[in-house]
């Protein structure tokens, strides 16, 4: 590497929410190869196929350039400074005719924090709308509502490390060794070295289902019903932890007594686990020293996600798993940034570092953190993600600005989507591609991979890690954080940034949450953890004296079990589950422009039990047409006792409509994240 020419610069990978980062060895543009180091904080030496492999993204012929301008339904190139005027006078003429909320932005999780942060500053403090949301609608906002609800904080309890050193670790709904590759390696590790226990709950035998001590496959939404009844075993069977309870938790009677249906025989009744293996399970779980619980988009892409999450929680609770290494609730985070993009405020409720936007003194400290009088800052809560689009379809919602995100893939029925964008008066998409989400745009602005600039992302464990530029920008595209600056400065508002880390340093002295955060105590391999106090010390682990509330306590929180919105029924008969692969990310918009990455898996399939297989004759390769209440589509079959009975399951990776043109909008109506994994469908062989 010493050869002339060679670089090597740390980065943070640009995938998974595990936050892998590592060495970028390049000459010119020619990514030569990915390092891990022992100094990675995170992952130390291991990574997985996406971060070592999937960057010829980062050269691909199809990243957009220069800024295109649509002009009689098509696309032409214009210059930068008649792109963001063109998008800040349509943007501020749309606000000042239709009214601030009229505007609505989404934010990327896939961008730095520091880019988030400007987003949500433009919105709030320039149009004057709190409408502003990033892809945690789509995936973890119930599991962060299901722990405020119980502990405080809505991020994971605390690091890797704990989840390696936990006697015992509880997989539901997480498809660890696919979707977080790393983090189940350290599992597997932890079975090995010191005979740690995995118990699985998981519709779909997934790798780590088959290295499960215990694997449970629950009937579709069912989840809450057994995690409840594992409570109340534990109540009923002395192996609540009193002493926790006593100290830590309030509601413990309401609690208890809410408890009462939910007995092991009712739980298998409703979830289909033998009585016998969940006592298996709660036996496992109340005896254990430690325990750490995972959960991912299995739980929260459901109607009542948020419940689910609320009752996962409160089992850890019950059992006194919160505030001791080895121990509590860690929802898994899906885009690399998608922890950092809530925590430096798109959200549509929260200021910077969970603040409410409702709240009067948070109000007034943001307002006077950014020079403006606090009436110029909203205190109505705007729109998420997906009620932004009903509002465009509705006319209320008018202009929308989106960054680095495939809404137009990802929401839930695709085809309202798609409408709701026609029906906009303007639309802004600012993306590396032309993505199926620019195609309704009327402006898009070309910005750059992560590589292509410095910032800070934060990883599933609450971890600020520094990435740092490795490449200089594609032909004109820029940053996406010089993007906002010089568009903000466009509407009357030069912040006069030349650098994110002014941005982090601006952050870090209006927020309490970050208040010790900076690019120094973040060189290099360095990172810290939040809440950040002003001297620096980070929190690895949460709880350890008691709960952000304020009596310091965590609180049990009483729920009801609700039958889901869509379930099979005699027409629709199958139920359609979907996720990832190990191979690929999202729509494929990066994965899908690396080659190693696209001969491996270049294309979708259905996965098909055997039993069904046998029952139609079915068989690998043989096409079957997939209808849902929106829309049919046809596949390849793949046979696999991955699934069971008549459950089906479709990547999400491929495809012009892809699975959501099969989806419903039928949402957790707590929060408003489309019910994804509930969808009931029929099949026909073709
Ligand atoms: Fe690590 Fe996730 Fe990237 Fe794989 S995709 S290298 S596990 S951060």
């Amino acid at each position: 590497w010493r050869q002339p020419g060679i670089k090597r610069t740390k980065t943070v990978c640009t995938y998974c929410g595990v936050g892998c980062s590592f060495e970028m060895w390049t000459q010119d543009r020619k990514i030569l190869k990915v390092q891990p180091t022992p100094d990675a904080p995170a992952n130390g030496i291991s990574t997985c196929i996406k971060g070592k492999f999937a960057w010829d993204f980062v050269n691909s012929e199809k990243r957009l350039t220069t800024p295109l301008i649509r002009e009689n339904g098509q696309f032409r190139e214009a210059s930068w400074d008649e792109a963001l005027d063109l998008v800040a006078r349509r943007l501020m003429n749309v606000r000042d005719i239709h009214g601030p909320q009229s505007v609505g932005f989404i934010g990327s999780s896939k961008a730095s924090n520091e880019e988030a942060y400007l987003t949500q500053k433009i919105a709030r403090l320039i149009i004057g709308t709190n409408s502003v949301d990033n892809s945690s609608r789509y995936c973890q906002n119930p599991a962060t509502k299901g722990l405020t609800r119980t502990v405080g904080y809505g991020g994971d309890a605390g690091t890797i490390k704990d989840i390696e050193q936990a006697e015992v670790v509880v997989l539901v709904g997480s498809n660890t060794a696919e979707n977080h590759p790393v983090i189940a390696s350290r599992i597997k590790s932890s079975q090995k070295l010191h005979g740690q226990k995995l118990v699985v709950f998981d519709p779909r035998k997934h790798e780590m289902a088959e290295r499960a001590n215990l694997f449970m496959r629950p009937n579709a939404s069912t989840d809450l019903i057994w995690a409840s009844a594992l409570s109340r075993y534990m109540f009923d069977n002395d192996l609540a932890d009193y002493e926790f309870l006593e100290r830590w938790v309030n509601n413990i009677d309401e609690y208890r007594e809410s408890l009462a249906p939910f007995t092991l025989d009712f739980a298998e009744q409703k979830t289909g686990i033998p009585k016998q293996q969940l006592i298996e399970a709660a036996e496992l779980i109340g005896r254990a020293k430690s325990v750490c619980l995972l959960w991912a988009m299995g739980i929260t892409q459901h109607s009542h996600g948020s419940d689910t999450s609320t009752a996962l929680s409160n089992l850890l609770l019950v059992t006194g798993n919160y505030g001791k290494p080895g121990t509590g609730g860690y929802p898994m985070r899906g885009h690399n940034n998608v922890q950092g993009a809530s925590d430096f405020g798109c959200l549509r409720n929260m200021y910077p570092g969970y603040e409410k936007v409702t709240d009067e003194d948070a109000r007034k400290r943001w307002a006077k953190g950014w020079g403006v009088k606090p009436e110029q800052l909203s205190l109505e809560e705007g729109w998420g993600n997906f009620l932004m689009v009903q509002a465009a379809a509705d006319d209320k919602l008018k202009a929308m600005y989106i960054i680095g995100e495939e809404t137009a893939f990802s929401d839930a029925n695709t085809h309202n989507v798609h409408s709701a964008f026609e029906s906009l008066d303007f639309m802004v998409v600012q993306d590396i591609f032309l993505s199926r989400t620019a195609e309704f745009a009327d402006v898009v602005l070309p910005a750059c991979p992560s590589v292509e600039k410095d910032g800070t992302f934060v990883n599933t464990e609450r971890r600020i890690q520094r990435f740092y530029q490795v490449l200089e920008p594609l032909g004109d595209s820029r940053p996406d954080w010089r993007i906002l600056k010089d568009l903000a400065a466009r509407m009357g508002h030069d912040w006069g940034y030349t650098h994110p880390s002014e941005i982090m340093a601006e952050c870090a002295s209006i927020s309490p949450l970050f208040a010790g955060v900076s690019y120094e105590r973040l060189e290099g391999w360095k990172s810290l953890l939040w809440p950040v106090a002003a001297d620096g010390t980070d929190t690895p682990l949460l709880y350890t004296d008691g709960f952000p509330t304020d009596d310091g306590k965590a609180s049990l929180f009483v729920l009801e079990w609700q039958e889901p919105l869509e379930a099979a029924d005699d027409e629709y008969d199958f139920m359609l589950d979907n996720g990832r692969l190990l191979e690929h990310f999202q729509g494929s918009n990066q994965t899908g422009r690396s080659q190693g990455i696209w001969d491996q898996v270049p294309g979708s399939f259905v996965e098909v039990s055997p039993e069904l297989a046998a029952e139609r004759n079915i068989q690998d390769g043989t096409w079957v047409r997939i209808t849902s209440r929106r829309d049919s589509h046809e596949f390849p079959a793949l046979v696999t006792d991955r699934v069971a009975g008549k459950t089906l399951y479709l990547p999400i990776h491929f495809g012009k409509p892809g699975v959501n043109g099969l989806t419903g909008e039928h949402t957790d109506p707590v929060v408003h994240t489309p019910a994804y994994k509930e969808t009931a469908v029929k099949l026909k062989v073709l």
